[in-house]
């Protein structure tokens, strides 16, 4: 386990960027060295086509924005898969997969004192005490968006004809893109992502552990849109991924996402549909099932979170079910589960220790995923007191997209095609320092240490 003082080695990280600078200049003659282009020559297409193929993939899939018609992955070879009974994407299903409460997700089992006292308090401080200035009930965790008359509502009684999905898919991508969505897919909506509850609102209650007042998920809608909106690659790489600006940067995703996701289900009851917007400030089904749904990602050895190809962990998503006649993507497989399995980068700089370092999945709750204890990452996040929240693992993961280049592009597709490559991916990721620099150039926010020790008591 690390902390930040061992991570602040800028001669050593200055090194490493001045090496990759000269490698990106200098080209073929470095990827010999590290072996690349040999790696390539025995895969199916060349470097060249890996590189030409970025996004080509995303071309038989589901339906194409006009805006954005090429899918950007960043680089890796995607195909896509099934959502039945058997997969969701590239996670396997092996039994029952059952609804959960969301009173049992990380800050609410630490609100109800399933976790420590201090991460209690901390969570109960965590939207009234101001840690970072950019913090606080009334900076970026604002959640005025919040209310059930905004996330939901009523359909216009007048119900727009919809001849062809395919056509409404299309502009339903569009109009997420004109709200500056970076990525947006639909899914099918599997039955198991809704919460089985809903978690009370009151602090109170969940204080006193009573959950009596929770209220059943009955909605039942058969799509769902996920929209995503990029954290940021330049503050992400000048933070340590858990100072000052970790909380806010995830939080600047949220919001983004939030709103273009409010917007979108009223535009969709407008047309006379059902809509449900989901998103941070309130969700009646949980992300990581979703976001694989509609083909934004694989899940990761977080075990909860998930990984886009370009985007890594670099994301927030939100989401709207719906009943609106859609044409929905497939998952996508991009070979995280082979990458996972040889790179543990995040398990190595995980300063909570919540990610495991196995080589297997275990069965959880019907599925198989990497056996993660997310209950530490909540505790972590919460009582961090080297900066707001903790965003390390998304730092370091190599698919947390780097500065657009050839290399770059030709290493993630090399990554997607199976464990040798990826473990090829990996040595190079590591080689060039890859989530362990801090370019102080991009840092523009302040810090403020006193504020990173919440109050002892409720
Ligand atoms: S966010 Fe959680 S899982 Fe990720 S590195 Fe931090 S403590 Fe670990
Ligand atoms: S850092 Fe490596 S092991 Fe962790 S999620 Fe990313 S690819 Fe998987």
């Amino acid at each position: 386990m690390f902390r930040s003082s061992d991570r602040q080695n800028k001669p050593q990280e200055q090194k490493f960027q001045m090496n990759r600078r000269k490698f990106l200049k200098a080209g073929v003659a470095s990827a010999l060295t590290a072996g690349m282009v040999g790696a390539m020559r025995t895969l199916p297409v060349s470097a060249a086509e890996a590189v030409a193929s970025t996004g080509s993939s995303g071309s038989v899939n589901g339906a194409r924005s006009k805006l954005h018609p090429k899918v950007d992955y960043g680089g890796a070879s995607v195909r896509f898969v099934e959502n039945n009974d058997q997969w969701l994407g590239t996670s396997q299903i092996v039994g029952t997969v059952n609804r959960t409460h969301e009173a049992e997700q990380g800050f609410n089992l630490a609100l109800r004192g399933k976790l420590s006292s201090e991460a209690q308090v901390a969570m109960y401080h965590y939207n009234f005490v101001m840690k970072h200035p950019f913090d606080g009930a009334l900076g970026i965790f604002s959640n005025y968006v919040s209310a059930e008359n905004i996330v939901g509502g009523t359909p216009n009684q007048e119900k727009l004809p919809i001849p062809d999905p395919e056509q409404m898919s299309q502009n339903i991508k569009d109009t997420a893109y004109f709200l500056r969505a970076d990525e947006v897919g639909i899914g099918k909506m599997p039955e198991y992502a809704y919460y089985s509850h809903k978690a009370p609102f009151s602090h109170e209650e969940l204080i006193r552990d009573d959950i009596s007042h929770s209220t059943p998920v009955t909605e039942k809608l058969p799509y769902v849109i996920v929209v995503m909106v990029d954290q940021h690659l330049e503050t992400m790489l000048a933070s340590t991924g858990y100072d000052g600006i970790s909380s806010a940067q995830s939080m600047r995703g949220y919001h983004a996402t939030a709103v273009i996701s409010v917007i979108l289900a009223q535009y969709i009851r407008n047309l006379g549909y059902n809509a449900r917007a989901h998103h941070f400030a309130n969700y009646a089904a949980a992300m990581p099932p979703v976001t694989i749904a509609a083909g934004l990602g694989e899940l990761s050895r977080t075990g909860d979170c998930t990984v886009h190809p370009r985007l890594g962990y670099r994301h927030k998503v939100a989401a709207v079910t719906t009943d609106l006649p859609l044409l929905p993507d497939k998952p996508i497989d991009f070979g995280l589960q082979d990458f996972c399995r040889v790179c543990k980068k995040c398990a190595d700089n995980c300063p909570s220790e919540a990610i495991t370092h196995d080589t297997d999945m275990v069965e959880y709750n019907g599925y198989l995923r990497w056996n993660s204890d997310m209950k530490k990452c909540a505790e972590f996040r919460l009582t961090n007191s080297e900066g707001s929240s903790c965003g390390r693992c998304m730092k370091v993961c190599p698919w947390n997209s780097k500065e657009e280049s050839w290399f770059h592009s030709a290493g993630i597709w090399i990554g997607s095609k199976g464990e040798t490559s990826s473990r090829l991916l990996k040595q190079i990721d590591d080689m060039f320092g890859y989530g362990d620099e801090i370019i102080e150039k991009y840092k523009w926010w302040l810090e403020w240490p006193e504020r990173y020790t919440l109050p002892k008591h409720l």
